[in-house]
């Protein structure tokens, strides 16, 4: 019999010396199965992927619709691809009237490489301001906005002329000058432990960066798509970003980012030179499929409303001393303990059990939770029932 552990172990890159090493069979609903017929509750929607699940009948339906139709044709920009046309027109359709053009990528970090060029192309700046903690993908452009001098380091050279603020200090918004191309931000810092800002500091980053002139970049790639209890966080705010950048759950489980703005903004790519970001699988016709039949979904399902109940629901079935803390929006969820060595053990109890949860890159002495938005009441109190269990053991 193949040993796909063994294998897994042998000939696929390896990114830590610890994979969880689950082996996933198939994946319905917020379930994983194992094939020995394991269950799992994935209460981290695949690293805030699966917002409305996986595999949503919706979702596969409009897949084998398009597969019937055709898949690859061309590189991004040239054809008229009804998929890519019919979901940009749909996203600009939910978001505020100042952006009009979406360019797809395949991946986060994509997204993030696009916003940065357009910024520095259409202001004619070169200095990007960006947030300590943050995180913004692996790409070597992206990497440079990581808040995290280890991450950073060990790659240098990165880009040039990126400097970096404290998250929502409003003192550190000086920093922002006639100099600054743009500040990138995440809507609420993810992978620093969900650190969720104040509408004041938002509002005085949108004003600071209109004062100078400076492009304000939002990530979205963790916060959107209905995870927050809004389709996307900037709501939460009151404020529009200039650029907004989407990916993970935009694409209903296909693989799929955008950078979305202004037409004028996008329209530097166009000339001097022609054809300035390119890409050949960005906006693949099957995930943008996937997506507009997720956003569908998110939309006659009701699943926005409905999330702020389930964060409390969540609150009140984890108001226990040991969890110090319970950050986040919606469910956009971090529960803060005393150290590593609890996450990892209560974490490894829930695996156990059946519940996957997991923690962040730059907080490890939290939680992550941030479960499918389908997920029900009984399914909550049953996921919350065994991180109590697993808290009671190891806190
Ligand atoms: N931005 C944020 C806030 C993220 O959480 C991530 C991925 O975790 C990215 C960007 C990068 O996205 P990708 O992994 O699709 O490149």
């Amino acid at each position: 019999m193949i040993n796909n552990r063994a294998l897994f172990l042998q000939n696929t890159a390896q990114t830590s010396d610890s994979p969880r090493l689950l082996e996933i069979e198939r994946a319905e609903g917020i379930y994983l199965y194992g094939p020995q017929g394991e269950k799992y509750m994935d209460l981290v929607s695949g690293f805030n992927v699966s917002n409305i699940g996986h595999r949503h009948p919706r979702v596969l339906q409009a897949i084998e619709e398009q597969l019937a139709k055709f898949m690859h044709v061309t590189v991004y920009g040239e054809f008229v691809q009804a998929p890519q046309v019919m979901f940009a027109t749909e996203l600009l359709a939910v978001l505020p009237e100042s952006f009009g053009s979406v360019y797809f990528t395949n991946s986060g970090a994509e997204a993030v490489e696009g916003s940065m060029k357009i910024a520095k192309k259409f202001t004619g700046r070169r200095e990007i301001i960006a947030a300590r903690e943050a995180y913004h993908g692996s790409t070597q452009g992206a990497l440079s906005l990581i808040g995290n001098d280890a991450y950073r380091e060990a790659y240098a050279p990165l880009l040039p002329d990126i400097s970096f603020i404290d998250y929502n200090s409003q003192t550190d918004l000086a920093a922002i000058t006639e100099r600054t191309a743009a500040v990138i931000v995440e809507a609420i810092q993810g992978e620093a432990g969900v650190r969720v800002p104040t509408a004041t500091y938002m509002k005085a980053l949108r004003e600071k960066c209109t004062e100078t002139g400076a492009l304000l970049i939002f990530d979205e790639i963790q916060t959107g798509f209905g995870r927050t209890g809004k389709l996307f966080a900037f709501e939460h705010f009151g404020i529009v970003p200039d650029i907004l950048m989407l990916a993970k759950g935009i694409g209903g489980g296909m693989p799929l980012g955008a950078f979305v703005a202004p037409k004028e903004i996008m329209d530097v790519i166009k000339a001097n030179p022609m054809l300035g970001h390119i890409t050949t699988f960005g906006g693949h016709p099957v995930s943008c499929a996937s997506a507009r039949a997720s956003l569908q979904v998110i939309q006659e399902e009701n699943l926005v409303p409905a999330v702020e109940a389930k964060a409390a629901l969540f609150r009140s079935e984890l108001a226990i001393p040991q969890i110090r803390e319970i950050r986040g929006l919606g469910l956009m969820m971090c529960l803060q303990l005393d150290n590593f060595d609890q996450v990892y053990q209560v974490s490894n109890y829930c695996a156990s059990k059946g519940l996957i949860i997991d923690w962040y890159l730059h907080c490890e002495t939290a939680l992550r939770i941030a479960p499918p938005l389908t997920i029900t009441e009984d399914e909550i109190r049953e996921a919350c029932k065994i991180i109590r269990e697993a808290i009671a053991k190891f806190c």
